[in-house]
């Protein structure tokens, strides 16, 4: 049987095999069919958040800053200060004449109280409706207080998740401008990596290792100086494609800076992006660096993995995450476990990764850009997941269900990165969906 389908969402659905032409995707979500997205806002903050120094104001309605560091987990070696969420709080009163000299007065009041090197300040919907001139406000906020501060015009209606991942790197290309001139240092930047669970430190670690420096992270563990230094390095290391793909297209044109795009998801995509990084930047030293670390880390998970293969082997996943990169990472993953991925679907996944998605899954998969929970709910049942993989608004949809579920999103407290992500993910993947719960819970 096949669920009912809105005639206008059919293009963005896809049944694996015997289906032609492109997925439609990176487009407008189609009005009153809800959305598992999120908004222009919070994608702007996803990127910006984890810049540890840097201080976050929203202006706008309380509500909209209730996104904080509790619903993204990304550590930090230095500043807590990006654990807070601020806000002008604006009210009816400020609604109705201007929430502009509000703004105006908190950011005096940011540079007295906490002088942070870097302010950003996010309007969301109401401020695109009343229209502050936040740039205005903000400039000469920069200059009375000789500090940066920087707009990020973010109204959550004006689009989706993407125009704020892209709104979040015209902000960082803001910041990284000044810094144009400076001699090349050699190292890489890691680009779409939050520190989520510490994920940054396993990923700076093995190039530690490898002997290879990383000059600036964006954005986990980040802070104002060591994002200055970004311009120096000699590659862009692209993890999270969906979000980073647009700075590292303008950081090339500005600064030179070639890129790569690398996933540390999965024992296969792990191994085969330090060696992709060591070939490009490194020589042969750091070559066999790299392929002496994969080796031992390989051997080592695998045998840590091998005895969950019985409990896991025929199991059915469904993965609806963020951007189409780590969905594929995500594929390989369970094929590598041996569960065969039933349903994939992302947020904001390009053509050319639901093209790579369509030839990794197996005949019957179904895979869908833009999901809803009442699509995602019945193509759950249909395909008969045992598990579903997702972040924090598909968590409810699947405990509902009474089938399993794993974090792979911005709460996460386990690293699921590199070698010591794959023993995580196994670990975690095998706790959920062999737990007796579901027997009592299943609907
Ligand atoms: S949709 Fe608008 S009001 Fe809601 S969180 Fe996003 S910016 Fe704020």
């Amino acid at each position: 049987m096949i669920a009912p389908i809105l005639e206008e969402r059919k293009p963005s659905i896809r049944f694996q095999p015997g289906q032609s032409g492109t997925i439609k995707c990176e487009s407008a979500s189609i009005s009153g069919a809800v959305s598992q997205r999120a908004c222009v806002y919070c994608g702007a903050r996803v990127v910006l958040n984890p810049i540890t120094d840097a201080f976050h104001l929203v202006h706008g309605p309380i509500g909209c800053a209730s996104y904080t560091w509790d619903i993204r987990g990304s550590l930090t070696s230095s500043s807590e200060l990006f654990r807070n969420s601020f806000s002008t709080d604006l009210q009816e009163r400020d609604v109705v004449f201007g929430g502009a000299e509000k703004l105006a007065a908190a950011l005096d009041e940011i540079a007295a109280v906490y002088a942070p090197p870097l302010i950003f300040v996010y309007s969301t919907c109401i401020v695109g409706v009343i229209g502050d001139d936040v740039e205005a406000v903000c400039r000469a906020a920069e200059k009375k207080h000789g500090r940066r501060v920087i707009p990020v015009k973010s109204p959550g209606f004006a689009g989706h998740k993407s125009m704020g991942y892209r709104l979040a790197c015209e902000a960082l290309m803001t910041l990284l401008e000044p810094s144009h001139d400076q001699p090349a240092a050699g190292g890489i930047n890691i680009l779409g990596d939050y520190n989520l669970a510490g994920e940054m430190w396993i990923i700076r670690n093995y190039f530690k290792e490898i002997g290879l420096p990383v000059v600036s992270t964006f954005t986990g563990d980040a802070s104002y100086e060591t994002l200055l230094r970004a311009p120096s390095a000699r590659l862009n290391v692209v993890q999270c494609a969906g979000s980073m793909m647009y700075l590292a297209g303008r950081m090339e044109e500005e600064f030179h800076q070639p890129w790569v795009k690398a996933s540390f998801f999965g024992l296969d995509d792990t191994a085969s992006a330090l060696k992709k990084v060591a070939d490009l930047v490194g020589d042969a030293g750091h070559r066999r660096r790299a392929e002496a670390l994969i080796n031992r880390e390989t051997e080592r998970v695998s045998r840590v993995i091998e005895p969950y293969r019985p409990r896991l082997a025929g199991k059915k996943a469904a993965i609806f995450v963020g951007g189409g990169f780590k969905a594929i990472s995500l594929v390989r993953q369970f094929n590598e476990l041996g569960i065969e991925t039933v349903l994939v679907g992302t947020q904001t996944g390009r053509p050319e990764e639901y093209e790579v998605l369509s030839r990794l899954v197996q005949p019957g998969t179904v895979i869908l850009d833009d999901a809803n929970p009442a699509e995602l709910e019945t193509f759950m049942r249909e395909q008969g997941a045992d598990i579903l993989v997702g972040g924090v608004k598909e968590r409810p949809l699947a405990y509902k269900m009474g089938i399993a579920f794993c974090d792979h999103n911005h709460e996460r407290k386990m690293p699921l990165a590199g070698f010591a992500g794959v023993e995580n993910f196994t670990r975690e993947i095998n706790l959920s969906i062999n737990s007796p719960v579901w027997q009592y819970a299943r609907a």
